[in-house]
Parts: structure tokens; sequence; C-alpha cells
């Protein structure tokens, strides 16, 4: 999605990744198959390149370091630095100045057990890097569960979070330039289903209040982490209106999707614009939005559905094979009525209760 706003606006696109015609490489000009950590293969990206990003947590590190002085990096290393570790980026966030869940550094058993004492009930147990959608990651309920965490305490690094009770789940993507410009995003509430996204619904169900706070936190955000290029900052809301901040992603977002049909401009676009030093603009919701993804075990569905849903937007990635819960696509649902529109997706039975 960013290769194809890429394209629209004239840039020449060459993409590193491991997969061969895989989404990306579809839309570029050209593609380097290689592993995210393959050093030849990213300096010879580099070489070829004026603007290097990237849009992933798992690119190495060193690699990009080392390229630094060949090719314009504007996202530079120590965003992917900060947010590909939740510890370093809880501590970043807590400087920062943003409300955080209470966490603490675990790597044994023991440490763990004196980590719950001071946190409490119910906590999630995280790895530091490398997790995602929910995987690497255990809920304490009480003691019972600490038996349950050794699989995760094996993997290294670890962090004991407490529970935040949050009433809604929302994130705000959040572009700024080299220049200093920045414009946020609306807020987006996401709905997941066993920890991955499933919906994100714009306006986010939240008072235009929070949804300022929301966007003034993420703006503080990106501007202590000197943002260049797009952030998605994903927070909790709780009932009495307070905003904890969950985790970042450097990068486009799913629960940013949306606003490729129903912003003014999408997170691809102010992304591109952004690693570019082009003036920002002002975002604006044109329409209120659903945006649904569509899993491995929902493609069929969705298919059909194109024959029925003349106002759906289907965008399917291109992603040769079909898994149960790899994220194939989405759809976007410009409506008047949320609530309606949240009702018509149910009663398709796509997506199950
Ligand atoms: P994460 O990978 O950190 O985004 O966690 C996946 C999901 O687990 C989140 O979207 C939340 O629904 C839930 N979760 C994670 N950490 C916490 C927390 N400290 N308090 C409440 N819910 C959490």
């Amino acid at each position: 999605m960013m290769a194809l706003d890429a394209k629209q606006t004239g840039m020449k696109v060459i993409i590193l990744d491991p997969t061969p015609n895989c989404p990306a490489g579809q839309v570029a000009d050209e593609q380097i198959v290689a592993p995210y950590a393959d050093t030849k293969a990213i300096e010879k990206l580099a070489d070829k390149a004026d603007v290097l990003t990237y849009e992933f947590e798992n690119v190495d590190l060193n690699a990009l370091e080392d390229v630094q002085d060949r090719v314009y990096l504007p996202q530079g290393t120590n965003l992917l630095y900060t947010t590909k570790n939740r510890l370093r980026e809880k501590n970043f966030l807590r400087q920062a100045g943003v409300k955080t869940a209470p966490f603490m550094a675990v790597h044994t058993s023991a440490e763990l057990k004196d980590a719950v004492k001071k946190i409490g009930y119910p906590a999630v147990l995280k790895t530091s890097e490398g997790g995602y959608d929910g995987h690497g990651q255990e809920v304490l309920r009480n003691k019972d569960d600490l038996d349950k965490c050794a699989p995760i305490l094996a993997t290294g690094d670890c962090i004991l979070e407490g529970w935040v009770p949050f009433n809604r789940e929302c994130s705000v993507m959040v572009g700024r330039n080299e220049d200093g410009e920045i414009t946020a995003f609306p807020v987006s509430e996401n709905i997941h289903h066993d920890e991955i996204l499933h919906l994100s619904i714009v306006p986010a169900r939240i008072s235009s209040e929070l949804q300022q706070k929301a966007q003034k936190i993420a703006v503080q955000i990106a501007q202590a982490i000197n943002l260049r290029g797009i952030l998605g900052v994903e927070m909790f809301v709780t009932d009495d209106g307070e905003i904890y901040i969950n985790e970042l992603a450097p990068r486009p977002h799913n629960s940013g999707h949306y606003s490729i049909e129903a912003c003014n401009f999408s997170q691809f676009a102010i992304h591109n614009r952004a690693i570019c030093n082009w003036p920002l603009p002002q975002v604006e919701l044109l329409k209120p939005v659903v945006m649904v993804n569509v899993l491995g075990q929902h493609v069929n569905g969705v298919r059909q559905q194109i024959q029925k849903k003349a106002d759906w937007h289907f965008h399917d990635y291109g992603k040769a094979e079909v898994r149960h819960n790899r994220k194939m696509g989405h759809v976007t649902i410009l409506t008047d009525d949320i609530e309606a529109t949240l009702a018509e997706i149910d009663n398709t039975g796509i997506w199950g209760a």
C-alpha cells in the first residue's frame, strides 16, 4: 500500500523482502529477494535508493546502522531501536511523560514472583522482543498462572505489565517530517479477536475531548522521538478518561488502513511525504468508517461479498498462501451509521460471533 501510493506520485520503488513476488514486490519497480538481516542485500538497496525506509520492526538494526552514511534514512535507527524492544519502548514513553501500565523487567521466575508482588494481579508477561498479535504473552490472573510462564521466560528478556482495565482500545497515526511539521490522524477504535485486530471504527466511540487528548499524546510522542515518517500509537482508554499508551508501531499500521478511503490523505501518503520531507497537510476524516480485517479463514466468504456489496472497498494483498489467522486483506466501509454497518458486517456471518 505504501508502494502503491509512492508509484502514484511518480517515485520509483525498490523493495527488499525474502518472499519472491511478495505483495509489495508485485507493485514495486524492483524487488531484492533477501532476508531482512542480509547486510549485502541491504547495502545493495541503499546504493540504488535516494531514500531508504522500513515498515517492519524485525529489520536488522546493525545492517541499517551500517548503511546510514550511504543513503538518506529519514526514520534513523533510534526509532527502530526503541520500538523493537518493549522494555526500551516503555522506558522511553515514561520519560516522554505519557502514562503506561506499570511495568518491570523480568528475566527469571524469581524476578517474576517479585514483580507480581509489586504490580499485583491481573498482569501480563510479554517477551521484550519479537512478539506480535498476542504471541509471546501470558496473562496472569493468580499465582497458579505463574507456572505457565516458563516458555516465555525462556525466550529471554521479558516485561511484566499491570493490567489496564480499559474501556476501549484506540490508536492514532501521527506523521512528522524533517522540518518538524506534524499531522495527526483521527482516533481509531480497535476491536481485537484472539488478540488480532478485527475491526477499526473511526471516529472512535469516545468523547471529542478524549479524541483530542489522544491526538495530543500522539503528537507529544512524535516530538519526543524526533519522528520522521509515520508512527502508530496504540492506547488504552479507561472509563475515567485516562489514556495509557500500550505500544508504538514505527510504520504504517493496520489500524490506519481505513485512511486510504476515509481521509483526504492516507497513512501511506503521509509516510511517503514525511520521509521525503514534503510539506504535510492537515489530515481530515471525510466520512466515518469501519475497516474489517480479512484473515485466511474469511477469504472465501469475503470474495462472495464482492458481488453483493457495491459500497464496500475490497483490498486483497496478493499473498500466495492462504493460512488461518493470516492477514490476507481488508474491507473498508464508509458509512453514516457505524452501528448499522457493524450489524451489516455481523450479518454476513463471515467473522463469527
Ligand atoms: P500487545 O501485543 O501488547 O498489543 O497486546 C495484545 C493485546 O493484549 C492488546 O491489544 C490488549 O487487548 C491486551 N493487552 C496487552 N497488554 C495489556 C495490558 N497491560 N492491560 C490490558 N490489556 C492488555
